[in-house]
């Protein structure tokens, strides 16, 4: 029998916010990825977050909201740059970080003296969120270091009955994670490219945002991560796609470079794909690093990597 449950039924929401309650883990929509979600008010949910995706404990986990009022709840000393920044940008593919407040758990922090938060333009999302009363925690519902999940049967296939209840709000619009900005530097930093456009964010802002500096402080900051079983080679343009192809017949191409909304909704959808088919090659062409092709060429490059 499996987890997944209908967002559309009358209860999912109700019982969704129940295992949370009770400190259980739930395969959670968001317009990113699926996220693997436990209230950040459990220490047990917390804990078992890591265990059931083979994390390192020490990486920290971004802190879910359904409601800009819950804010100040788990951050403190928020700049007017960041609040104005979401009021404009949330609910939505951008993830802030900014100073802890005491009462956010050092398992979601990884001790450091920051928290990572958004909220997740997902309605049932938000719903579910609202109903627990509580923030969630929520990496994406993979295994640690495979390509994020964008359906949920991706969930299933990667955690299955680790996970209470999967919440199937078919597949995920925009596909990749989210864009995550340090606000905790003198000058804002892109820890991440992600689903908001980093230019769209510098026009909200009217300032530059800066590359990050120091460790790296971001999972997503690895240089392998997001990784299917076969090898992705990566090119430029379709002639040295097509030239790659011609030379491995069996090779595959990653399909829907063209249409970058698209190419981010599909992309780890395709990675899992050909490697349920057994494909041992696949061929990804890396957009313009703008936009949206920032985020993409970042998962091409970490899916690439040995
Ligand atoms: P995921 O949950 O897989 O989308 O990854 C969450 C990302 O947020 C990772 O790259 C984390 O390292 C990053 N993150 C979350 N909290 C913090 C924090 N306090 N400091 C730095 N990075 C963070
Ligand atoms: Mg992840």
């Amino acid at each position: 029998m499996s987890n997944i449950v209908n967002s559309n039924a009358m209860d999912t929401a109700e019982r969704a916010a129940e295992v949370l309650t009770r400190g259980g883990l739930i395969g959670l929509p968001t317009e990113t990825v699926y996220g693997l979600a436990g209230s950040a008010a459990s220490e047990r949910a917390l804990s078992k977050i890591f265990e059931v995706k083979g994390r390192p404990v020490g990486h920290p986990l971004i802190v879910h909201l359904a409601s800009l009022d819950q804010l100040d709840h788990y951050a403190q000393s928020v700049p007017q740059t960041a609040v104005s920044l979401v009021e404009a940008c949330w609910p939505g593919p951008l993830t802030l970080l900014l100073q802890r407040s005491r009462h956010v758990s050092d398992l979601i922090t990884g001790n450091r003296h920051t928290v990572a938060i958004r909220i997740p333009a997902n309605e049932c999302a938000r719903s579910i969120i609202a109903m627990h009363g509580h923030a969630v925690a929520a990496p994406s519902a993979n295994r640690f270091g495979h390509v994020s999940p964008t359906t949920a049967e991706h969930v299933l296939a990667d955690l299955g009955e680790n996970v209470d209840i999967i919440v199937d709000d078919g597949p995920c619009t925009i596909g990749v994670e989210s864009t995550i900005i340090d606000f905790t530097t003198p000058v804002p930093q892109l820890l991440r490219p992600g689903g908001f456009a980093l230019e769209d964010l510098e026009e909200l802002m009217g300032i530059h945002v800066a590359m990050p500096d120091g460790e790296s402080r971001a999972s997503g900051m690895l240089e392998s991560h997001y990784a299917p079983k076969g090898k992705l080679q990566l090119v430029d343009s379709l002639p040295d796609a097509i030239s790659i192809i011609r030379a491995h017949s069996e090779a595959r191409l990653i399909d829907h470079w063209g249409n970058l909304p698209l190419y981010a909704a599909s992309l780890y959808a395709q990675m899992r794909q050909a490697d349920k088919d057994g494909v041992q090659l696949m061929v990804a062409i890396n957009p313009a690093p703008t936009g949206l092709g920032r985020a993409i060429r970042d998962r091409l490059k970490k899916a690439a990597h040995p």
